[in-house]
């Protein structure tokens, strides 16, 4: 069983202390990660601050080149790191798992490593030249999620890298491994201290968020969690990306036609098992069309392979963990108690291995745990509506604000609705699909800021404002 290392200043540093990471389809060990503590932490920002005072000052072209590299290393590597991320996270290499995450990566990174931010001039004339100049902050923390742990990764590491700054990446606790691995690749592409990882548990996150030598930070993860990395990141005044949780709806239009949308409305809610933050998490459908929508649904679930994602057979894997397994029994249980029909799934399956059958409940409403809260799992809870004013009004009753969609044969009458939704992105017809030129992000609970496109890249500096002349 392979130990893994931090990378720290371009080197391997190993730690005294391990834990075990278990593939959540088998429950064997895949490697053992390692804890580090402040001293490690310390160091690697120690790192990353003396990398800054050049890489700061590289020419933008240099830095455009380091970034293509990466992408090409990301590309030479992609079938040995989409292997270790299937057995650490469970996801399917195939569909839209392990290698569609890869190939993600690699996009996200080229398309990064086109984007500028040239001097803005404000103003010139008689009377002065004012120009705006976008500059790198230092040194960037990254904390990641479980769910997409490369990809989420990539959307950190590459705009803060792209714009000057150096990195401190900390990886989810359990799924650290193909972080860790993708870090050292990278390394081999980057001067040394540019980008350092360290791995440990959830008070490595916490240290970061308080330690005085890092300027920004860049979180995925929960709201709950969202709010404590903004509290402890007060201490220092860092410049923070929240990217959250969410629980975004889908309203059916009465004129849509459900065998069509079947298809689009299942991956919708199902990419990644449903543990995607901007996943369909809460289908509004109205009373005309209701049986016809779960019936529609429940035959495209029929033909869906779960399973061991090593097998590529299968286009859905495991659950990533027993905590959110353990949500998940409980979240369907508690609608079961509460009057839930259950149309598909809804019974914890035998055997090792962290499955939960593809559920799809009808019969359910606002109010119930499994419509108010972030499932985050393979299930599709199903809300009957009457009136399209009070499903636009049921979907804004939430915390959550991160998208949102609408379904009908008219797009025109879907995208009036899908604008009229509270969240940083709508989809006609669709869910979920995500650009790296289009700027993504959460409004209300579910974040604070973006990522991509400019207004992305733009979060990873601090504008410096130069005045020549004038009176
Ligand atoms: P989480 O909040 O439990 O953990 C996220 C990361 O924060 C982990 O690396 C964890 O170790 C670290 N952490 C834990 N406690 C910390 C603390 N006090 N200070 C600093 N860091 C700490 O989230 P998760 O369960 O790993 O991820 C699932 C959540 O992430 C879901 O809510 C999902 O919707 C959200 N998510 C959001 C997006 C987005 O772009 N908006 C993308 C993916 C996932």
């Amino acid at each position: 069983m392979k130990q893994y290392d931090l990378v720290i200043g371009g080197e391997a540093v190993a730690t005294t202390e391990h834990f075990d990471i278990l593939d959540p389809a088998t429950g064997e060990v895949v490697g053992a990660c390692p804890v580090a503590g402040k001293a490690e932490l310390d160091r690697a920002v120690a790192a990353a601050r003396a990398a800054f005072a050049s890489w700061s000052r590289t020419p933008d072209a240099e830095r455009v080149a380091a970034v293509q590299r990466m992408a090409d290393a990301i590309h030479a590597h992609a079938g040995e790191l989409a292997e270790l991320l299937t057995r650490e996270q469970g996801k399917p290499l195939n569909g839209m798992g392990s290698r569609f995450e890869l190939g993600g990566a690699e996009a996200w990174a080229r398309h990064t490593a086109s984007l500028s931010l040239p001097v803005e001039i404000i103003q010139d004339d008689e009377s002065g030249r004012v120009e705006l100049h976008r500059k790198p902050l230092g040194v960037v923390g990254s904390i990641t999620p479980w769910n997409f742990p490369l990809l989420i990764a990539v959307w950190h590491i590459v705009p803060a890298i792209r714009t000057g700054n150096t990195v401190v990446i900390k990886p989810s606790p359990y799924t650290p491994l193909s972080t860790l691995r993708m870090v050292e690749i990278l390394n081999e592409v980057l001067p040394a201290g540019v980008l350092n990882v360290v791995a440990g548990r959830d008070d490595l996150g916490q240290m970061m968020t308080e330690h005085e030598g890092i300027q920004k930070i860049v979180f995925t993860g929960s709201i709950g969690t969202g709010k404590r990395v903004m509290q402890s990141a007060a201490g220092t005044l860092k410049r923070v990306t929240l990217e959250l949780g969410g629980n975004d709806a889908g309203i059916v239009l009465p004129d849509a036609d459900p065998k069509a949308i079947a298809e689009g409305l299942f991956w919708g809610a199902m990419i990644n098992n449903g543990q995607t933050c901007a996943a369909l998490k809460r289908l509004y459908v109205p009373d005309s069309l209701y049986e016809e929508v779960c019936s529609a649904l429940v035959d495209y679930a029929a033909h869906v392979p779960m399973g061991n994602g090593l097998d590529e057979a299968n286009v859905l894997g495991p659950l990533q963990n027993r905590m959110q397994y353990d949500k998940v029994v409980a979240l369907v249980e508690d609608a079961k108690a509460n009057g839930a029909r259950v149309l598909t799934g809804g019974a914890a399956a035998e055997g090792p291995g962290l499955f939960y059958p593809i559920t799809i409940l009808a019969d359910v409403s606002d109010g119930m745990r499994i419509v108010d809260e972030e499932q985050f799992g393979p299930v599709i809870p199903v809300i009957r509506y009457t009136d399209v004013e009070d499903a636009i009004a049921r979907a804004n009753a939430s915390e959550n604000g991160l998208g949102g969609s609408a379904w009908s044969s008219d797009p025109a009458k879907a995208k009036a609705v899908a604008g009229r939704l509270e969240c940083g992105t709508a989809w006609v017809n669709s869910h979920g699909a995500i650009k790296p030129n289009a700027p993504f992000g959460g409004v209300k609970s579910s974040g604070i800021g973006v990522e991509f496109g400019r207004q992305g890249l733009e979060e990873y500096t601090s504008i410096q404002v130069v005045h020549e002349g004038g009176h």
